[in-house]
């Protein structure tokens, strides 16, 4: 966007969204304390309840589009993405991997730090998160009674059944349809990107309101219970950031091992990349130069590194992965409520599932993280709680997301350097 376009906005809007959210935040303990910080006037509590109305609007929001988005992206990425054959399985395999260890280290270090015990929330009485976890029940569920049910129930699971059917026979049918010589095809993939798109613009409008929302989650919280649930927030940043961290050794033992990139290599061709991950929140923004730093500054081939940065990140995402079950976790914790192991394979699965569909925006893992919720029965308003520190927890796992896509794209490269065929001379100084 032009500086002009920039400049013409209203000053709020000029202002980056992360700085709304942390004025909104001290706005709202500044109000939350005139409130009474714990100890309310009781003549003040039924208007101080309604701050919470803006935070249950965005999260109310933030479900409905999670579904669509999820459908969405999933059908663009079959229809659109170019993977050819024998990478495409190998790209599969170091995707599935390394999300699925993203989240182990999440729960690892959930179940061991126990940030949530630092801080106590009634529980809701309607929650089903104690009920008894059922295999068969689960794969009973799978397969959807119709069509339509899973984008109305927010059912995750079978939504992503609904999805891979309908992505592998389009995937099919278009291949059929070059090999015939046929267009009919164009007009389905055209729609479902515009579509795609317009769920994206949508959720732009949403995560606008996300301050709003902060200022009354924190003002209302401050007021009724004073600080004791910040204590338990405190406690889950240090534990993310301690599991990021974990994330990020486990892709440089990666990279050293499996590929022909060093550590320090990697990081300081890479540092242009992870920095700008973590300073606009959003990987889809940093696609070109986490791309142009794996080709240019550290050498690998183009096809390695389109295989990981463009590909990939579409599906790439393990910071939010590893982020959605902590916060799980987190809130079950807080809650009083214990997730045992069978309820933690949920979380695992759906985890995974929602961080694929998680587009590579500030704030998206917060959407499909409703559904990693609804699946092993938390109630998704103490999302809300968790809105607060989302600005900054965002940019951490953005950056790790990056760092997972450049280790694929280490990984498909090999362990012997092969020459570029790009032409491009990578500076050898790293
Ligand atoms: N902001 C992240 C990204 O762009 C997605 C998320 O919210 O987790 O990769």
């Amino acid at each position: 966007m032009s500086q002009i376009a920039i400049n013409d906005r209203p000053l709020w809007q000029r202002i980056p969204l992360y700085l709304q959210i942390a004025i909104a935040l001290i706005l709202g303990l500044i109000l939350g304390v005139a409130l009474g910080a714990g100890q309310p006037n009781p003549a003040n509590v039924a208007w101080i309840n309604n701050l919470v109305i803006p935070c249950n609007l965005v999260l109310k929001a933030l479900r409905a589009l999670a579904t669509p988005l999820i459908l969405l992206a999933v059908l663009h990425s079959f229809l659109t993405a170019n993977i050819p054959g024998r990478s495409g399985r190998r790209l599969a395999v170091l995707l599935f991997s390394n999300t699925t260890v993203a989240i182990l280290i999440g729960l690892l270090v959930a179940n061991i730090l126990q940030p949530g015990k630092w801080g106590r929330l009634a529980a809701p009485t309607e929650t089903s998160a104690t009920k008894a976890f059922d295999p068969w029940g689960l794969l009973q569920d799978m397969v959807p009674e119709a069509v339509l049910k899973p984008l109305v129930d927010n059912n995750v699971l079978q939504l992503i059944f609904l999805a891979l059917a309908f992505g592998i026979v389009l995937r099919g049918l278009k291949q059929q349809q070059i090999e015939e010589g046929k267009t009919a095809y164009v007009a389905i993939e055209d729609a479902i990107a515009i579509l795609f798109e317009a769920v994206i613009r949508i959720l732009h409008w949403v995560i606008a309101l996300v301050p709003i929302a902060v200022f009354g989650i924190v003002a209302k919280t401050v007021a009724l219970q004073g600080f004791a649930p910040f204590k338990s927030l405190g406690a889950f940043i240090i534990a993310v950031l301690v599991a990021l961290f974990l994330q990020a050794c486990y892709y440089l033992i990666r990279v050293h091992f499996g590929s022909w990139v060093s550590p320090q290599r990697f990081l300081s061709g890479g540092s242009d990349a992870l920095l700008t991950a973590f300073s606009t929140a959003s990987s889809t923004a940093t696609m070109p130069i986490t791309f142009e730093a794996l080709l240019e500054k550290i050498g690998l081939r183009e096809s390695s590194a389109s295989l990981g940065a463009l590909v990939g990140s579409n599906f790439n995402n393990d910071g939010t992965a590893l982020y959605e079950a902590m916060s799980a976790l987190f809130v079950a914790q807080v809650l009083g409520l214990s997730l045992a192991l069978p309820q933690q394979f949920i979380v695992i699965l759906t985890a995974i599932f929602a961080s694929v569909g998680a587009a590579g925006i500030p704030e998206a893992g917060l959407v499909t993280m409703t559904l990693v919720f609804t699946a092993v029965g938390l109630p998704t308003q103490y999302i809300a709680l968790l809105i607060t520190v989302d600005w900054f927890l965002d940019r951490c796992r953005t950056a790790i997301n990056v760092m997972g896509d450049m280790t694929v794209s280490c990984l498909l490269d090999g362990k012997k350097r092969q020459p570029q065929l790009s032409g491009i001379e990578p500076s050898d100084e790293n």
